[in-house]
């Protein structure tokens, strides 16, 4: 703490009262830490800082206290060495794809049925910057090797459960298939959360996720996660360190904390997502569900392979029957308690209609091709009671008449 006595009172009003001396009490929850930078006792130990020969802070673009508090949580859930938050889900797969070593004239092989902003970045972004991305069926695993044999990729990118369509990726099979062709292995988990399947363990090279859906889970917070080794973790801190896509430490302590309940909220999300996938499939209203947890899901057998018993994620997608885009509109705008929203994973049931959100950045024979339809809805489960949920569904899809 800097000596005050006898300095001007301008002095003392931007020095007074910070830098006190540790008193070495803990506080129970880590703290938000906003400092940008941070001081040592001498300049050698902030050079050796500087040089990552021993821990600490330096510079708020590279991380700070609260960022390292929520990797360490999110690296112990996934089960894996090291973790790096990012200020978004999209900058955690962007850093991922270069530490990775996907570059100009390299390629990447990718489910061809993924996130729309992440299809974009690579099919759009990466192809200005030299990268060839090839899209394959990853659920065809002949078609995934063909690809990989041909092709000679970086990476290969799957999500665990896709969206909006919730194919379940065959991980462990892919690991071994990517690693067979000198690919690493990417998987956004953001759909299955830990808690239902943890990509390293089963031989992935990177487990990603939009940190803002499950592990946030309020709808309160934007951010991203890479989990993975050590060596890769120090790649994206240097990559990182140049783009800037950090996590601030205000969303860092709110995500910290959101993470603390996955664990008592995601099972009941995920047990009201079963009992409105079943209950759906029977309404005359509806032609199809996606829902991993149908029997009649073709990975059904797959998902409980991965996934054990404990669940088949909270997110579900239904084709209304004979459906235009206004007739599902009309059933979302008909939703009272079901909140039409772009986004997933929160306490609150959100609907989303992927052709006008989260797949607006395909073309119409892109989403043709990928299967996305006008009258195809996302619903994502929250934590409400789920008779309440089913009513307010019932009440919307009557509303539509014949
Ligand atoms: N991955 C998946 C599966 C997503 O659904 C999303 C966003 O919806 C993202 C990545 C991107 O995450 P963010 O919006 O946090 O950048």
């Amino acid at each position: 703490m800097t000596d005050l006595r006898g300095k001007a009172f301008s002095t003392r009003a931007v020095h007074a009262g910070e830098r006190a001396p540790q008193t070495g009490a803990t506080p129970v929850v880590s703290p938000i830490t906003p400092s940008v930078a941070y001081t040592y006792e001498d300049m050698d130990e902030l050079d050796q800082v500087f040089a990552n020969a021993r821990p600490g802070y330096v510079y708020a673009r590279y991380t700070g206290p609260a960022q390292s508090a929520f990797e360490a949580a999110v690296a112990s859930l996934e089960e894996g060495e090291a973790a790096m938050a990012f200020a978004s889900g999209m900058a955690a797969i962007h850093a991922a794809l270069l530490a990775a070593g996907v570059r100009a004239g390299g390629s990447v092989v990718a489910a061809f049925d993924l996130y729309g902003a992440t299809y974009s970045l690579l099919v759009r972004l990466f192809a200005s910057l030299g990268v060839t991305t090839r899209l394959v069926d990853v659920g065809d695993l002949a078609a995934v090797e063909a690809a990989l044999k041909e092709t000679g990729p970086a990476a290969l990118v799957v999500e665990t459960i896709s969206n909006p369509l919730l194919k379940v990726a065959d991980v462990p099979a892919l690991a071994s298939l990517a690693h067979r062709y000198g690919a690493q292995l990417l998987v956004d988990n953001t759909f299955a959360t830990p808690w239902l399947f943890r990509p390293l363990g089963a031989g992935a090279d990177y487990a990603i996720h939009s940190a803002t859906k499950y592990l946030s889970g309020h709808g309160d917070v934007l951010a991203g996660v890479v989990v993975t080794s050590a060596a890769n973790r120090a790649r994206l801190f240097e990559l990182n360190k140049l783009v800037g896509s950090v996590l601030g430490p205000f969303e860092a302590w709110l995500a910290l904390r959101g993470l603390k309940t996955l664990p008592l909220r995601v099972p009941a999300q995920f047990a009201t997502a079963m009992k409105l996938a079943a209950w759906l499939a029977a309404r005359p209203e509806v032609a199809r569900v996606n829902y991993p947890g149908l029997p009649t899901h073709p990975q059904h057998a797959l998902a409980e392979r991965l996934f054990g018993a404990q669940g088949y994620g909270g997110v579900l997608s239904f084709e209304l029957k004979g459906a235009d885009r206004s007739r599902a509109f009309r059933f979302m705008d008909a939703l009272q308690l079901c909140q039409p929203a772009t986004t997933l994973g929160d306490i609150y049931t959100l609907v989303l209609h992927p052709a006008t959100s989260s797949h607006r950045s395909l073309s119409e024979a892109e989403r043709a091709q990928v299967g996305i339809g006008e009258g195809l809805v996302r619903l994502s489960t929250g934590i409400e009671a789920p008779a309440d949920l089913l009513a307010d569904l019932d009440q919307a899809l009557e509303s539509l008449g014949a």
